[in-house]
């Protein structure tokens, strides 16, 4: 009998080896294990005779009659087993290695359904590979279920992990710690069927209703851990104050614009927090280009003419980078006698050491960085306030240990993620809630196009002349670089063919995710300061990058993109006052237009993209796509499955109102609890 805390290591047919397989996949005891998801499902396909419509290496059913005893012979590396027959009139071969046991399993006259990748053998003949044989009954009975398929990694098949669940699940008690009470009110599955049939959905309404019950334990964890941690939280008296404002009031008067109705209204709300009584948390809520960057410059610019140090983390070192020069050129506009610090990993260890050692100096300042900010070295001797920018990149554990760099500071998180109101109450329930949700007012809405590859020479004569009148562009591409595996486009053979076609009239450059930082900076450079016209880039611009003189997003192979990611990606261009294009290039097969591109080309708007994208996803599209990037949920998506948020919201309301430490009636929830925390933490 297993426990779900045995090591994995304890498994069956699990050795050295395979071990480190496992742990390659953050896989370390037998919970772990259960709670590895399907990726996604298939489906045996139907059993077929006629392949003449079938291309090689699609996977495949045939009916054969065993007609001569399989054969199997020895060769210096392994045993082959191989059985001759025909499927309809075509000669097919079966092939087995390693698999001597095949031969007795095959009884002579009988039929069997073989299931596997179809191989062509010469110009007439066909071929199998390690075919799965199933009776005709049982393959009848296989063909409703789903097969779950799960993230591998190089040595460890699907069977293999398939097969190690199924093990485990056979021989495993999952005690239920809902009441009888919640199951039958809320309609939930129980929790050990739940967990089974998760991985062996024998159709898929089944699947459905266990995916139910696990994304309401999921969302019950969640928001019991939240309630706990606000009530163990005793609430903390700020005693940070706040004299001055003077650099406060000058930056904010002297702006280059006025600042918009929702920025204006999330000021004050910052404000009233700095001047409360005890010390608060705040997201910052506001699509892409709605300027929540200045908001975190002008409150941290309060902190630091007070004393205080504010720091400000960011996803990605471009990012972190272009924060670190717009601050800059804020300090000089407005001669505020402050300084900011740069902290990334890409810096060296000297150049690190003296950042430490300034910031260990208790100085006030603004600090601005990427994760390095939150290394063990990093010790601040009087950080006030912390920021997060874009914070759906980070995980739960980065955000607390941002948090706990100061003695207890005030925190602001900003998300451009469209969650609407009734559910970010919800999800968010430790937090104060700002919405900006105006943009600019000289921002003139961008025009979208879908368009097709025929057309892309309509696209580049309007990157030519948006150039020409001193704007730059914009090219994306889902690859770095040429792959066998896909005909998508990638950067560096673009980048290579927009040089020649613009010939020397436009600079084009390239970025990607894999180059080295400084190579990065310098590209990035080159682009803010005009001498690259054109970047052509993967996605790493796709979060925050501000350069306001691009006026043309051209998205390559756009039905490869998620709609979230797309509305990011159009969100860097119109953030100026000049009339801004985004084309979205559809690289599919199908004479249909895209529906999800549809979508875009229709709205700028976050919150309609957001629903729209839940009603394009079918039954069959809840996994694979998980938007709720604010939040670590396996299985859980806060649009699809808000209805289920409410409930769980409700009852963890009334769980804890009947036993507040969940130590009385509810203990075996609060035992549940315990145990998950222990095991989502220690693989982080
Ligand atoms: P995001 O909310 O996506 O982080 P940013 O803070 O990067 O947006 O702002 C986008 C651009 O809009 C920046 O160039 C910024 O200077 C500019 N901006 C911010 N607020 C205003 C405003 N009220 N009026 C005009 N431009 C603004
Ligand atoms: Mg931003």
């Amino acid at each position: 009998m297993y426990t779900l805390e045995d090591s994995i290591k304890t498994l069956k047919g699990i050795g050295s080896k395979t071990l480190g397989l496992y742990q390659r996949l953050s896989l370390e005891s037998v919970w772990d294990l259960l709670f590895y998801f399907p990726r996604t499902y298939d489906k045996y396909p139907q059993v077929l005779s006629d392949f003449s419509d079938i291309s090689d290496e699609e996977k495949v059913a045939v009916p054969m009659t065993v007609v001569e005893i399989p054969k199997n012979r020895k060769t210096k590396r392994m045993d082959i087993t191989t059985l001759e027959g025909f499927v309809s009139d075509v000669p097919m071969e079966m092939i087995w290695f390693r698999s001597p046991y095949i031969k007795n399993q095959l009884q002579l006259k009988e039929s069997y359904i073989f299931y596997g990748k179809l191989m062509s053998q010469g110009l007439f003949k066909k071929k199998m590979e390690q075919p799965v044989v199933f009776t005709k009954e049982k393959y009848r009975s296989v063909l409703s279920s789903l097969q779950p398929v799960y993230s591998l990694t190089k040595g460890l098949t699907n069977n293999a992990i398939k097969k190690q669940i199924h093990t485990v699940l056979e021989d495993i008690t999952l005690p239920e710690f809902l009441s009888k009470e919640y199951l039958s009110k809320r309609n939930l599955l129980e929790f050990s069927d739940a967990v089974f049939k998760i991985h062996f959905p024998e159709s898929f309404e089944e699947l459905k209703v266990a995916r139910n019950r696990l994304v309401y334990n999921e969302f019950l964890c969640f928001l019991l851990d939240m309630e706990l941690g606000k009530s163990a939280e005793e609430k903390i008296k700020n005693s940070f104050v706040f004299p001055e404002k003077t650099y406060f009031n000058k930056c904010r008067e002297n702006l280059p614009f006025e600042l918009t109705k929702g920025q204006k209204a999330c000021l004050d709300d910052l404000l009233s927090d700095v001047r409360g009584e005890y010390i608060t948390q705040r997201l910052i809520q506001g699509d892409v280009g709605s300027g929540k960057t200045i908001l975190a410059f002008l409150i941290m610019t309060l902190f630091v003419e007070n004393g205080y140090q504010a720091a400000i983390m960011a996803p990605t070192e471009i990012l972190a980078k272009q924060h670190y020069e717009t601050f800059c050129s804020y300090l000089k506009r407005f001669e505020l006698p402050f300084e900011a610090l740069l902290l990334v990993g890409s810096m060296t260890a000297k150049q690190k050491r003296e950042v430490y050692e300034r910031i260990s100096e208790k100085k006030a300042c603004y600090v601005i960085g990427t994760n390095a900010l939150i290394q063990e070295k990093a010790n601040y001797e009087s950080l006030a306030l912390v920021i997060t920018d874009e914070q759906h990149r980070f995980g739960v554990k980065q955000r607390d240990a941002f948090r706990k760099k100061g003695i207890q500071p005030f925190n602001i998180v900003m998300s451009a993620t469209p969650i609407p109101r009734t559910l970010s109450m919800i999800l968010y329930g430790d937090m104060n809630i700002s919405v900006i949700s105006d943009v600019p007012k000289n921002r003139l809405p961008i025009k979208n196009a879908v368009i097709t590859k025929k057309d892309i020479t309509t696209a580049y004569q309007l990157i030519y002349k948006e150039v020409e009148r001193g704007h730059q562009a914009y090219v994306i591409c889902p690859l770095v670089e040429a792959s066998e595996k896909t005909e998508s486009e990638n950067v560096s053979d673009y980048g290579q063919k927009l040089s020649e076609l613009f010939e020397e009239r436009i600079h084009v450059g390239v970025l990607h995710g894999k180059m080295a930082a400084e190579e990065k900076q310098s590209i990035m450079e080159a682009f803010l300061n005009k001498s690259i016209d054109v970047l052509v880039s993967t996605t790493v611009v796709e979060v925050g990058v501000n350069v306001p003189n691009a006026t043309v997003m051209l998205i390559e192979d756009a039905n490869r993109f998620g709609l979230a990611a797309l509305h990011q990606l159009r969100g860097r261009v119109g953030r100026g006052d000049a009339q801004s294009y985004c084309i979205f290039v559809d690289g599919g097969k199908s004479k249909e237009p895209n529906k999800r591109l549809t979508v875009l080309k229709e709205s700028n708007d976050g919150f309609y993209i957001a629903n729209e994208d839940l009603k394009l996803r079918g039954p069959g599209d809840f996994f694979g796509i998980r938007q709720s990037g604010d939040f670590d949920f396996a299985l859980a998506d806060i649009y699809q499955d808000a209805d289920l948020l409410q409930k769980a919201s409700e009852d963890a309301k009334e769980i804890l109102a009947l036993d507040p430490d969940l130590t009385g009636v509810y203990s075996s929830v609060g035992e549940f609890l315990k145990q998950k925390n222990i095991h989502q933490y220690t693989n982080l």
